[in-house]
């Protein structure tokens, strides 16, 4: 069965904030066996998140035993900057996704989506911000930008026949119910008869906990971005309509820049960012 959409292809999980995380999560499944023969290549994607670092080296520990590092791949979507000159990612998440790769040296890169120069464009094209029933955030900044990463890809193997790749994501069971019913590995959407591919996501991290993720970061060096040393709890947009208000209202003391734009864009268009809140409410409470 082809699976929906993922969430967000580099791993961003502010929209699980939307779910209740269940009281008490199950235990988790065990991590499932990758068959590293079965693919061509393996894409990670990496926000340049904790979830991304841990994720990382989980795919090349693995990779390595099988003797498969040299098929690993990093890829960070690049979500562009809006009018005023802010990056709508957090400044520096470049950077550690880089760190990443170079940690475990494999190769790295930075791709941007081929239609639109930034998520701002794109969210000025849709005259509404994005929401849990409107993600066309992700679908055309980063999971389009995955696939067609996956057949740049491709092409440079000269296979003569559609690459097969898979697709790691740090999408944790932990983080919301929803995401615990995720399957750990499925053939993506994007794969299939009449496409180009066949891509097989996969979820290296899904059974570990937020503490396991960062005891990885502190077993093996691994660097992780300032913001978490500034209490946000997660490395999405800067401004994220799904993230909870709270961290929103963080995001909002450190960032005042790009909230006072996106605040005249919520005036602009009339439509709030986020059905409980307005941009103007959150930015009224982070200086208050
Ligand atoms: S706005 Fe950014 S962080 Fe939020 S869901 Fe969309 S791509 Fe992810």
């Amino acid at each position: 069965m082809k699976t929906p959409l993922p969430p967000c292809g580099t791993g961003c999980g502010a929209q699980l904030e939307l779910f209740t995380p269940p009281a008490a999560p199950a235990a988790p499944a065990a991590a499932v066996e990758f068959d590293w023969e079965a693919y061509d290549f393996v894409v990670v994607g990496d926000s340049g998140g904790k979830d991304s670092g841990a994720l990382l080296h989980t795919v090349c520990e693995q990779a390595d035993k099988a003797g498969a590092l040299h098929k690993v791949r990093v890829l960070h979507c690049d979500l562009g900057r809006t009018p005023k000159g802010h990056l709508i990612e957090w400044p520096g998440a470049l950077d550690v996704a880089r760190a990443h790769a170079a940690q475990y040296d494999v190769p790295f890169a930075v791709r941007r989506s081929k239609r639109w120069a930034s998520l701002w464009d794109r969210i000025q094209a849709h005259g509404n911000w994005p929401g849990h029933f409107a993600r066309f955030c992700t679908s055309d900044t980063k999971t389009a930008v995955g696939r067609d990463y996956v057949d740049e890809v491709g092409a440079e193997m000269l296979l003569g026949r559609p690459p097969r790749a898979g697709y790691a994501m740090g999408m944790r069971a932990e983080e919301s119910a929803a995401r615990a019913k995720q399957p750990m590995i499925e053939q993506h959407r994007m794969s299939g008869k009449g496409t180009l591919r066949v891509v097989t996501t996969w979820l290296p991290i899904h059974q570990l906990t937020t503490a396991q993720v960062w005891q990885i970061h502190r077993d093996h060096g691994i660097p992780h971005h300032w913001a978490y040393d500034r209490n946000m709890r997660r490395l999405s947009c800067r401004a994220c309509p799904l993230a909870k208000t709270a961290d929103l209202v963080q995001s909002a003391q450190i960032n005042p820049g790009i909230f006072d734009e996106y605040a005249e864009a919520e005036a602009d268009m009339g439509k709030p960012f986020k059905k409980s809140v307005t941009l103007k409410e959150i930015i009224e409470r982070a200086r208050s």
